[in-house]
């Protein structure tokens, strides 16, 4: 009875264990740069600031990458489309 009640200490031992253990991104935490710089609109006609946000491919950056604020990424996500629309942004990469 009480070797159960061990082992189930040394599992929770081991799963804390592991939790510490797994490794920690050491990248600086990522702040929305739309909401860092209030002077910075977005603007579908931008397409330097819009470029920074899509791929090589054409693709829309995720917002983990990019630390964009999920406000601001649905913003930029209809931007970038509206841009698509207006041949600034290309749909595919070259
Ligand atoms: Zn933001």
């Amino acid at each position: 009875m009480s070797e159960e009640v061990n082992n189930k200490e040394v599992m929770k031992d081991l799963g804390e264990e592991k939790f510490t253990k797994k490794p920690k991104r050491q990248n600086k935490k990522k702040v929305c740069m739309f909401c860092a710089d209030k002077s910075k609109k977005i603007d579908y006609k931008d397409a330097t600031t819009l470029k920074r946000f899509v791929t090589e491919k054409g693709k829309i950056v995720p917002r983990r990458q990019t630390g964009t604020c999920s406000m601001h990424q649905r913003e930029l996500t209809t931007a970038i489309k509206r841009a698509r629309n207006m041949a600034i942004l290309p749909f595919k990469g070259e």
